[in-house]
């Protein structure tokens, strides 16, 4: 028995372990100020129509900058704050953050472009979800057409509910993807029934630029697009030879650094600015 509480009491004191458990609970409890502390923030990223290489929309990203941990990447914290039910108050914070902004930039006289939301599982799957997101678009005064919310693959782990849900979404006049594409496990059939507008390519399908030959995994999930009536977006290009394979195989959209990186509200608008000049 002493031996076994000695083996625990290894555990419980290995550094390394307990650097992670720390760091996890800094971040749980730093999450729950984070909003009334003003800590929270939203950098927007254009969406490039690859043919004429004009800015159609932007994706809203969060960004989380906390005086005692400092910046902590949405890769880290998204994670935990789903977990912990976080994710609630903080995806409503973003989604009302996105819809105003971007009613601000069309009142101002700025383009009309969409802005997309990225939605997680748990709020997807939360009931109050549809009802939150008619609110907000009635009390910004956004028109729905210029607002998407971007779901995983992961969120359609019950296809009855996630289908009501998307109908319910539709019904609403907003529009919606399906982000990071390729990495789950959507099959054909589910795909074609869900009332869905847009595959995202995720990223790593585009990396291998090398491999961007006829019979690559990018070009199927382009063709299989075009065959579902899907429109198509490619994330994270980083070179013109990306962009410019990806516009032969007919895909109509993308996003990234070569682009442009995710700009703060300002800098954004100034991008906008340019490209309507
Ligand atoms: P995502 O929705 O797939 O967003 C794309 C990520 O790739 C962003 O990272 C973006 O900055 C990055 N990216 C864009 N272009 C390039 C490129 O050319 N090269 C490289 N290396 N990266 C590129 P970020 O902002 O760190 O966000 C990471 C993930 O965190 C997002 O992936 C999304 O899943 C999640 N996330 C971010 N903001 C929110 C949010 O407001 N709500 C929720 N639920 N999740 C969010
Ligand atoms: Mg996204
Ligand atoms: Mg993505
Ligand atoms: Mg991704």
């Amino acid at each position: 028995v002493a031996k076994e509480k000695g083996k625990n009491n290894y555990q419980l004191y290995n550094p390394e372990l307990n650097g992670a458990v720390s760091r996890k609970l800094e971040i749980e409890n730093g999450l729950r100020k984070a909003i009334n502390n003003n800590e929270l923030q939203l950098v927007y990223q254009p969406k490039m129509d690859l043919k004429t290489r004009e800015v159609i929309g932007m994706e809203a990203l969060l960004r989380w900058n906390n005086p005692d941990i400092g910046f902590v990447s949405p890769a880290e914290f998204i994670p935990i704050a789903e977990e912990t039910g976080q994710i609630i108050p903080i995806g409503k914070w973003v989604l009302r953050e996105a819809c105003e902004q971007n009613k601000k930039w069309q009142e101002e006289g700025l383009p009309k472009v969409c802005i997309s939301v990225n939605v997680s599982v748990r709020q997807f799957q939360h009931s109050g979800f549809v009802s939150y997101v008619k609110r907000v678009l009635e009390e910004t005064e956004l028109d729905p057409q210029y607002l998407e919310l971007e779901i995983t693959e992961s969120v359609i782990q019950n296809i009855e509910e996630s289908t009501e849900v998307l109908k319910q979404l539709r019904a609403l006049g907003i529009s919606t993807s399906i982000d990071d594409f390729g990495t789950g496990y959507s099959s054909l059939h589910v795909l074609k029934e869900l009332p869905i507008d847009t595959l995202k390519i995720d990223k790593s399908f585009i990396d291998d630029i090398t491999e961007l030959e006829e019979d690559s995994m990018v070009k199927s999930i382009i063709d299989l697009s075009l065959n579902l009536k899907l429109s198509v977006v490619a994330e994270g290009i980083e070179y013109e030879k990306q962009a410019s394979l990806l516009t032969d195989f007919r895909c109509s959209y993308g996003q990234g650094y070569y682009f442009s990186k995710p700009l703060a509200a300002s800098d954004f608008e100034k991008y906008l600015q340019q490209q309507s000049a």
